[in-house]
C-alpha cells in the first residue's frame, strides 16, 4: 500500500467510527496502534491525547497537529464508509486530519536523513470549549517544542486549493448568556407587569447596534443572538427570558468594548424598566495569530504541491479554534486545505450532516505539512 492508499484507507475507518470530544478512546487506540506498526512510540499524555515523537539528527523539534473529535451530527451521505456510530458524524473533516498526520507519520518514518525531532500531536476535543489543546499545552506537548504548524481541511472550499493566512487567521470566540427578570402578569393588564419579552426584544435590537455605531467599520466584530426563549401562554406577560449568543473580534480593544457595552446597556434596561438581569461573558479560544515567516514556508510548499495559482489569501475567517493557543506559546502557522468537489456532488460545508471530501486532496495535505517541517527543521 502506497502512502496515499494508507492515508484513504485510514481515513475511511476513522469516518466510520467517529467519537465526540473528550471521548475519542477507540479513535486514539487506532491512532497508537498504527503509530506503533510504523514503529514508533506514541505517548498518551491526556486521556485521549497523543504526542509521537520523531527523532533525528538534530536539536530542533517541529509540532505538527491534528484534531480528533467528531459531532453529534446524524450522517446523510450515503457512502460505504458512512458513521456505524449512531447520531455521531465526522463533521468537520478530522477524520482526515487524522489521516493526513498519519500519512506525515508514515512518510517520515521512512525517512533516514531527518536533520531534526518531529512530533506528532493527535489532539482530542476541538469542538467541545474549553478544547483539548489547552490540556495537551498543560502536559507538556509544547515542551521543547521550536515551531507548530496544522490544517483544516472544508467541504465547501475547491480540492487542490489551498488557503494562506500571513496573520489573523480566525477570531477571539466568545460566548455570552443574559437572564432577564422583569414581573409577570395577565396579558391583559401590561400596567402591573414588567413585560421581559418586549424589553428582551428591544435588547436584542440594541445589541445589533454595537458593531454597527460603536465599532470602527475597519476593525471585524460579529454579535450574533443564538438562543431567545421567553414565555408561557398567549394572554400571560412573561416575567424571564434568557438568550445566549457568540460574539467574534480580532482584537482586545474590541472585545473589551463589546463586553463592556452590553453592560451598559443592560444597566440602561434596568434603570428604565426596573428588570433584574444576570449577565456573563465567556471567554472561548482565543484569536488565531499566524507567524509570517512560518506561512510563508506553509505557503511555499503548497504552491510546489499545488501549483501557484491555487493559492488564495483570503480576508481573516470569524470562526474559533483552538490551535490559537499552540500559537499564544510558540510561533508557528496554521492553514486551510480544499476538500470539496463539485463534480462529485461533495461541497457541503462542515458541520453539516453531507460533509465529505474529495479524498485525492489528502495526500497533498500530508504533503505540505512534511515539506513545510521540514523546511522549518532546515531554517
Ligand atoms: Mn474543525
Amino acid at each position: 500500500m502506497n502512502t496515499e492508499e494508507y492515508i484513504i484507507s485510514l481515513r475511511r475507518y476513522f469516518h466510520e467510527y467517529p467519537e465526540l470530544s473528550f471521548k475519542e478512546y477507540k479513535t486514539a487506540d487506532k491512532i497508537e496502534e498504527e503509530l506503533k506498526k510504523l514503529g514508533l512510540k506514541p505517548e498518551r499524555i491526556t486521556e485521549t491525547g497523543i504526542i509521537c515523537n520523531i527523532k533525528g539528527n538534530g536539536n530542533k523539534t517541529i509540532a505538527i497537529r491534528a484534531d480528533i473529535d467528531a459531532l453529534p451530527i446524524k450522517e446523510e451521505n450515503d457512502i460505504e464508509y458512512k458513521s456505524r456510530n449512531e447520531g455521531i458524524m465526522h463533521a468537520c473533516g478530522h477524520d482526515t486530519h487524522i489521516a493526513m498526520l498519519l500519512g506525515v507519520a508514515k512518510m517520515f518514518s521512512e525517512e533516514k536523513n531527518l536533520k531534526g525531532n518531529i512530533r506528532l500531536i493527535f489532539q482530542p476535543a476541538e469542538e467541545t470549549p474549553p478544547g483539548g489543546a489547552v490540556d495537551m499545552i498543560k502536559n507538556g506537548c509544547l515542551d521543547g517544542v521550536d515551531y507548530i504548524i496544522g490544517q483544516h481541511i472544508w467541504g465547501n472550499k475547491e480540492m487542490g486549493k489551498a488557503f494562506i493566512y500571513y496573520h489573523e487567521m480566525m477570531a477571539n470566540a466568545d460566548r455570552f448568556e443574559i437572564k432577564i427578570d422583569g414581573k409577570g402578569g395577565h396579558g391583559s393588564a401590561p400596567q402591573d407587569a414588567i413585560d421581559a419579552i418586549y424589553i428582551s426584544a428591544h435588547l436584542v435590537e440594541m445589541l445589533n447596534t454595537i458593531v454597527s455605531r460603536e465599532i470602527d467599520p475597519q476593525e471585524a466584530a460579529v454579535i450574533t443572538v443564538g438562543t431567545f426563549n421567553s414565555g408561557y401562554r398567549f394572554n400571560v406577560i412573561a416575567s424571564h427570558s434568557e438568550m445566549s449568543g457568540t460574539v467574534r473580534t480580532f482584537s482586545k480593544e474590541v472585545q473589551e468594548k463589546i463586553e463592556k457595552r452590553i453592560r451598559d446597556i443592560l444597566n440602561g434596561l434596568k434603570e428604565t424598566y426596573k428588570i433584574k438581569y444576570e449577565y456573563e461573558f465567556l471567554k472561548g479560544y482565543p484569536v488565531l495569530i499566524n507567524n509570517e515567516e512560518v506561512s510563508k514556508i506553509i505557503e511555499k510548499n503548497a504552491i510546489e504541491v499545488l501549483g501557484k495559482d491555487n493559492i488564495v489569501y483570503p480576508k481573516p475567517d470569524m470562526g474559533g479554534e483552538d490551535f490559537a493557543y499552540y500559537l499564544e506559546k510558540i510561533p508557528g502557522a496554521y492553514y486551510f486545505l480544499g476538500g470539496g468537489n463539485r463534480e462529485k456532488n461533495m461541497f457541503s460545508p462542515n458541520h453539516s450532516p453531507t460533509m465529505n471530501v474529495d479524498e485525492k486532496s489528502l495526500y497533498k495535505g500530508s504533503l505540505i505539512l512534511k515539506k513545510s517541517a521540514e523546511d522549518l527543521l532546515n531554517k
